[in-house]
């Protein structure tokens, strides 16, 4: 059933309201609403699988979903492949608002939650506008990084990737650059300087640890790759701290501790992520470093769950898609009574760095110390 004026009713209706009983109108209303009423806050992978499991295990409940963002559905992940040129944004979407009226999810985008009230069991929009539901599931997943140590970190120039409208201004703004600094050469880092310098930017990549990748690489192995990498037009400064960017001549200047002076059109950061749980702090949730739930994914509030990025499961976040899938499709499964928990699978990704294979890395260190 199609539901007309969608922002009126989400107050929660009485059945017994006796001037109304014979309209059929309000009957069918009614009915609506005495629907089990789901509310999912976010649309990246956790909201959004869990939101189609949910309407698969449980066809007649209501779903209702919620993101800042304005956009359907897409993969991050191949976000650096749309900055380096090799994808379309529009190949990116893994769904369209058809696909959202073909699961009956009433998705509300570019609306941001403000706060969740526990006792009174709704939510309130940005612009005021209460929604009441009977299970809440926050799935708002992670944003990135910007280290507040970095004087500067948010001046205008700096930018981070998280968003299809990060990527687009990074796009803009190559446009018009010859050079870019990478803050992190973390996997993210690596895929980023690489987007940049094959779209024919000069790139500097500034990184804490003193060898490239490692948590994937041991010492030799990392040689290698650097190798593999360096060109005159992408540098590494390893083993260095930035301390400061400043806004210099129209463009930036990148500071270290080992003082370095790198002057830049612009630069991304790529430190890492934080756990978006703000909303859940501010709502008087339990959190850490992540939302805190069990093993059912639920909060220290009844009736309320977190999935995904922004959980924090069993003493740890996982920042992995794979992870944020499984759980929303857990979740459906934990609320129709298929499965009495979770236990999450073993993930194991893939390292990648383009155009190297760093199995081949691997075997190549081997060689040369054998
Ligand atoms: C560039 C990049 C590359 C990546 N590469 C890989 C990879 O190779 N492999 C891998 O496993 N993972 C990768 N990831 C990580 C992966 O994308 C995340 O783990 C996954 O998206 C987490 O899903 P999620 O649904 O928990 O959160 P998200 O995808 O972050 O979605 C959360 C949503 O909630 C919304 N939201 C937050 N707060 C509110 C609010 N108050 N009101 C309304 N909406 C709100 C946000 O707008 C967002 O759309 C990558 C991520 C990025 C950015």
């Amino acid at each position: 059933m199609e539901f007309p004026g969608k922002y009126i009713f989400h107050q929660p209706f009485s059945q017994s309201v006796p001037s109304f009983a014979n309209n059929p109108y309000i009957r069918i209303l009614s009915a609506y609403m005495q629907k089990e009423k789901f509310i999912i806050i976010g649309n990246g992978p956790a909201g959004f699988y869990a939101a189609k499991k949910i309407r698969a295990e449980i066809p007649d409940c209501s779903i209702t979903m919620f993101d800042r963002e304005p956009l359907p559905f897409y993969t991050k992940i191949r976000l650096p492949d749309l900055i380096a040129g090799k994808v379309e944004e529009k190949k990116l979407f893994l769904s369209s608002l058809e696909d959202y009226k073909k699961f009956a999810l009433d998705i509300h985008l570019g609306t941001e939650i403000a706060s969740v009230n526990h006792k009174d069991r709704n939510i309130v929009t940005s612009t005021g506008q209460i929604f009441y539901y009977d299970k809440l599931v926050i799935a708002t997943g992670a944003k990135a990084f910007r280290p507040p140590t970095i004087k500067g970190i948010s001046h205008e120039g700096v930018y981070v990737l998280r968003t299809i409208s990060d990527a687009r201004k990074i796009m803009e703004k190559m446009r018009i650059s010859q050079n870019a600094v990478v803050l992190g050469g973390g996997l993210l880092g690596l895929e980023l300087a690489q987007a940049l310098n094959a779209k024919g930017l000069k790139v500097n990549v500034i990184e804490f640890f003193p060898r490239l990748l490692p948590k994937q690489l041991n010492e030799t192995e990392a040689a290698i790759l650097l190798k593999k990498l360096e060109s005159p037009s992408l540098s590494f400064l390893l083993d260095r701290i930035t301390t400061e960017i400043i806004s210099q001549d129209g463009g930036l200047l990148a500071k270290t501790n080992r003082g370095d002076e790198i002057k830049t059109d612009f630069t991304i950061v790529s430190a890492g992520i934080k756990t978006e749980i703000n909303l859940a702090e501010y709502s008087g949730l339990k959190t850490e470093f992540g939302i805190i739930v069990n093993d059912r994914f639920e909060t220290s509030e009844k009736d309320i769950y977190a999935i995904g990025d922004c959980a924090q499961f069993d003493g740890k976040t996982f920042g992995l898609w794979a992870a944020a899938k499984e759980q929303g499709e857990a979740l459906a499964e934990i609320f129709s009574g298929k499965r009495p928990s979770y236990k999450p699978s073993a993930f194991n990704p893939i390292p990648k760095v383009t155009g190297v294979n760093l199995d081949e890395i691997r075997k190549e260190a081997k060689q040369g110390s054998a």
